[in-house]
């Protein structure tokens, strides 16, 4: 890989086995990429990002402009998910336990110390997070073990940057975002259902896809909310 520069835009070359030219503008950096057939020069690699500025200029603007996940301050006035539903954080200080209470479907009271920070207010949350997962889980994972007529041997909560959920087969082990705490119960049920099934099948093949219809017909719509979304923190 090198770089060449085309006015201002510093473009990743690659020369690779290929018969056309790809030119990607990345969405996260706006990182530009050109992947060229191995006998093409560089004159003629950097001709060809000229005749495309215009549309790259475009691009990169246009991400730039995203709206980008923010950040949680744990302050009240805030919204959060739980289960699907919206609520407004309430920070109620107190000395006695911490903990997180729905009151009247509308608030998310959470009870932290005098003076608590940002991230003692975000543990106390997602400790309620995962106790509420690691209540609902079992009931699950019991209905699908007699419907599939396997075991899981051990399952757990756990935070995930890019999965909803991944399966060892070998141990019989399962584990879930800790994510699916702010979505759908039935995104939650889904995501067990999905790493359940590789039990039976470990590849996302034909096979594995029709178990999913036979067990969940409606999965593909429930995968798409999920992953319609970008991750709410
Ligand atoms: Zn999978």
């Amino acid at each position: 890989m090198n770089i060449v520069k085309v006015g201002n835009i510093d473009v990743e070359v690659t020369r690779k086995n290929i018969k056309n030219i790809r030119l990607s503008v990345y969405s996260l950096d706006g990182r530009v990429k050109l992947s060229i057939p191995e006998n093409m020069d560089d004159k003629a690699a950097k001709d060809f990002v000229e005749s495309k500025l215009s549309w790259i200029i475009k691009q990169k603007k246009k991400f730039s402009l995203q709206e980008k996940p923010k950040e949680k301050e744990y302050v009240s006035g805030e919204n959060h998910y739980f289960f699907g539903n919206e609520y407004l954080l309430n920070i109620v200080e107190t000395t006695g336990k911490q903990h997180v209470e729905i009151r009247n479907n509308k608030y998310m009271d959470l009870y932290v110390r005098p003076g608590s920070t940002k991230e003692k207010r975000e543990k106390i949350m997602k400790e309620w997070y995962r106790h509420n997962l690691k209540t609902i889980i079992p009931g699950y994972i019991e209905k699908w073990e007699k419907i599939m007529n396997i075991t899981v041997k051990e399952w757990g909560v756990k935070q995930m940057k890019t999965r909803w959920g991944t399966c060892n087969i070998r141990d019989k082990r399962i584990w879930i975002n800790l994510e699916l705490a702010k979505k759908n119960l039935h995104c939650l049920e889904y995501i067990v259902v999905h790493e359940m099934v590789h039990l039976l099948e470990r590849y996302h093949n034909e096979r594995f896809k029709s178990y999913m219809n036979k067990f969940l017909p409606n999965w593909e719509s429930i995968r798409d909310e999920l992953n319609g979304k970008n991750f709410k923190k």
